[in-house]
């Protein structure tokens, strides 16, 4: 397998576990499992850190999550390393040897890839147990918009395992292999969903005048909902709403009494949020009003943003510039407007999530959440050797 040279003092241990780590990559791959249901992956994550010889497993955190800690030669504090095990919803179009045996379900965000390394990364921590402290390792279910990192924290995962730190990281197939981009506040963006119904009475198509449109007026509030961004957030504030769900009645001649919309908001200030949930309210209920109708909201707060502190960001850096060099170690790069529930173990301890590029000329790769995507097996060492710096750098020996 070709992968990029990584700087690592346990170079040759990285390099004898790519061909394993590689086929437990692939077995997930095939086997894929959405939020909450992970349970093949977690008993093969049990089994393996179980094989390596890790001090302690806690099992179901989270419902399907996993926690291994290992101990080092000599005490200290302890630190948590975290990777995401669930799958997608939707069909894989790769045709590789290894696709997906369950129709509808698929690794296409590569936390195959993500559990695939965090294992290989026990495997060698467990081996040498070169440092001072602890390490948890953290598996990580539903971070597809289940919110398996709320769960793991309120199921008590900083009590079972108290990390002072905690870090995660993401593969990114958009950027070349052998880099990595690290960055201080908003990486991630917070999202809430919001799904709304106006309802009014409903009319036959050809009588408009008897009742009252309600798709024409949820269409004045699809298009006022845009102002919210444009007009009453700051042009400084990153932030989105998408209305992404539409429906009236079901038929032609039907002006039905219930229209029904939903969509998302998406920010990393949370007064932007606070604003944009209450202009979103206050819209809906007033233009609902305005045509005879009411408007009935249900608006769910879901992931917080993922913010970067400083300290964690230049360490995540200097971390990621020893395996790859400086001048792989980007800095400055436009936050993303994805959400990322690592963000509820980022709001309990400082951390650091980094993003790390899988991209190569020789590999498909495809883009996150699409169907033809893959993860790079050739990333593999690059990930084991930022995580493996990252404990010699937290939790040193001597
Ligand atoms: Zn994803
Ligand atoms: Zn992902």
């Amino acid at each position: 397998m070709n992968a990029p040279l990584v700087h690592s003092r346990h170079h040759n241990l990285i390099m004898d576990v790519h061909a394993p780590a590689t086929e437990w990559r692939r077995d997930i791959h095939a086997h894929p499992e959405v939020g909450f249901e992970e349970r093949r992956t977690a008993a093969l994550i049990t089994e393996r850190l179980r094989a390596f010889g890790v001090d302690e497993i806690i099992e179901g955190l989270g419902e399907t999550g996993v926690v291994g800690i290992i101990k080092g030669r000599a005490p200290g504090p302890m630190i948590g390393l975290r990777c995401d095990i669930d799958a997608l919803p939707m069909q894989e179009r790769t045709g590789l040897p290894y696709a997906s045996v369950h129709d509808g379900k698929m690794h296409a965000c590569g936390h195959d890839g993500h559990t695939a390394m965090l294992l290989a990364t026990a495997r060698i921590l467990a081996e040498t147990r070169d440092f001072a402290g602890s390490v948890a390792l953290i598996f990580q279910p539903a971070e597809e918009g289940g919110g398996g990192g709320r769960e793991m924290v309120v199921g008590g995962l900083f009590d079972k395992a108290p990390c002072e730190t905690v870090w995660g990281l993401h593969n990114m197939p958009d950027q070349p292999l052998g880099t990595f981009t690290s960055l201080t506040g908003g990486a991630m963006a917070g999202i809430d969903y919001f799904d709304i119904a106006i309802e009014g009475q409903g009319t036959h198509a050809g009588v408009p005048h008897a009742g009252v449109d309600t798709v024409l007026a949820a269409s004045h509030l699809v298009v006022a909902a845009q102002s919210i961004v444009g007009r009453n957030l700051s042009p400084f504030q990153a932030a989105t709403i998408g209305i992404s769900m539409f429906k009236g009645s079901d038929a032609y001649v039907v002006m039905g009494d219930r229209a029904v919309m939903g969509g998302s908001v998406r920010y990393f200030d949370m007064a932007a949020r606070d604003k944009a949930e209450a202009r979103l309210r206050a819209l809906a209920t007033s233009i609902a009003e305005g045509f005879g109708a009411r408007a009935v909201i249900d608006y769910r707060k879901n992931y917080p943003p993922c913010i970067n502190p400083a300290a964690e960001a230049d360490i995540a850096a200097e971390v990621a510039a020893s395996v790859v060099g400086p001048e792989n170690v980007e800095r400055e790069a436009e936050p993303c407007m994805a959400g990322e529930d690592f963000a509820f173990m980022l709001n309990e301890r400082p951390g650091n999530y980094i993003w790390m590029g899988t991209g190569s000329p020789d590999h498909v790769s495809g883009k996150l959440h699409y169907p033809d995507y893959n993860f790079n097996d050739a990333a593999i060492p690059q990930g084991v050797a930022y995580w493996l710096a990252l404990v010699d750098r937290l939790l040193p020996a001597s």
